[in-house]
């Protein structure tokens, strides 16, 4: 395939990080067309230019390059695998590319699947989070060599700043699993330095601004620890696929019989406040959970939703409640 700006271009999934990286392939010059479970959503982009399928079938049919950013792994199976899917619907020689922070082995059995159909697909998680996605600065981990992503670099290039290859089939969604467990004893790491600095008696946000010109400082320190002091916990990063990305980050360890200790505590901590009703909130509510209750309340928190021997969303262990940091009403 040859990519030009006649080259054809669907994108399927235009939520929080999707709709801007739509819009930066719009802005390029590309003809594309959108797909998304909830309309509305691509209503923006359809303004700009972009036409609309009804389906990801319809959306991949002529494309050259298929785009999916979709939730869960569960989502992109479906929109994948499924008999109407597009590992059949795309056009032999296409390239279908996943965004989604989603499961290695299922990126493998696409790219697989795809082979055999003389199609290339390969996986594609990004970091660099909303924010990032709207600059079209992301970074790009991608689940294959440099040869074989090279016809499509001027396409990535439209939405990314930097781009990794880690050489073969779901090596990409593991890389971002390594970024995801660092980011998430990040997140614990801000949250315990700013309930040990309110408890001191510090001006916390002296305390951070500190911490950030130190070593104990993270760019997710500095993004989103002044959100969480601003009792802003509007998504950006959803505590749910936080909760997801380390789910799979344990799965892919427990393969490899590999303990990941802070990985662990970050679940804990995460499954507890999606169990109270924080999944839909940005990954910095989690100083809501050191604190008291009746801010976690005002949050739509309800600590009573949480039981001790509950079975986590995913099927993994109980969040243990009482592994909460300091607990409601302390
Ligand atoms: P999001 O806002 O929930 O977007 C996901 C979109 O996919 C939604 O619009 C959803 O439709 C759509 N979708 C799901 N299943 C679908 C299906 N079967 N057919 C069509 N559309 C479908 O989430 P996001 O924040 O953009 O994140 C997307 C992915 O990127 C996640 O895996 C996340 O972990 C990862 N990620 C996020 C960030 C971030 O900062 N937000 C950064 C890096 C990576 P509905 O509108 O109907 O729900």
């Amino acid at each position: 395939m040859v990519l030009t700006k006649k080259s054809r271009i669907a994108l399927i999934g235009t939520g929080i990080m999707g709709a801007p990286i739509a819009g930066h392939i719009l802005d390029a010059g590309y003809d594309l067309t959108v797909y998304n479970r909830t309309r509305c959503k691509a209503e923006g982009l359809l303004a700009r230019g972009a036409h609309w399928a009804d389906s990801p079938a319809e959306a991949a049919r002529e494309a050259d390059v298929v785009f999916t950013m979709l939730g869960y792994p569960g989502d992109v199976e479906d929109v994948y695998l499924a008999t109407d899917g597009l590992v059949r619907a795309a056009k032999k020689g296409a390239y279908l590319i996943d965004l989604t922070t989603s499961s290695p082995q299922l990126a493998r059995d696409i790219h697989d699947a795809c082979e055999v159909e003389d199609k290339f697909a390969f996986d594609c998680p990004v970091t660099g989070g909303q924010s990032g996605a709207e600059a079209g600065t992301l970074t790009l981990i991608i689940g294959a060599t440099e040869e074989r992503a090279r016809p499509v670099l001027p396409l990535l290039q439209t939405f990314s700043s930097k781009v990794y290859y880690m050489g073969g089939a779901g090596k990409g969604q593991v890389a971002k699993l390594c970024n995801q467990v660092s980011l998430a004893s990040c997140m614990v790491g801000y949250a315990d330095a700013m309930a040990l600095a309110e408890q001191g008696g510090l001006d916390v946000a002296q305390v951070l601004d500190m911490i950030g010109h130190g070593m104990g400082g993270s760019v997710a320190l500095d993004r989103l620890a002044p959100k969480s002091l601003d009792g802003d916990y509007r998504p950006g990063f959803l505590c749910e696929h936080m909760r997801k990305d380390i789910a799979l980050a344990r799965q892919q360890a427990e393969d490899m019989d590999l303990a990941l200790p802070g990985a662990e505590t970050a679940f804990t901590l995460y499954d507890t406040l999606c169990e109270i009703g924080g999944s839909r909130l940005g990954t910095q509510a989690i100083t809501l959970l050191y604190q008291d209750e009746a801010a976690a309340t005002a949050a739509g928190l309800d600590w009573s939703l949480v039981e001790p021997a509950q079975g986590g969303a995913d099927g993994t262990d109980a969040a243990d409640a009482s592994a909460q940091p300091s607990g409601p009403g302390n």
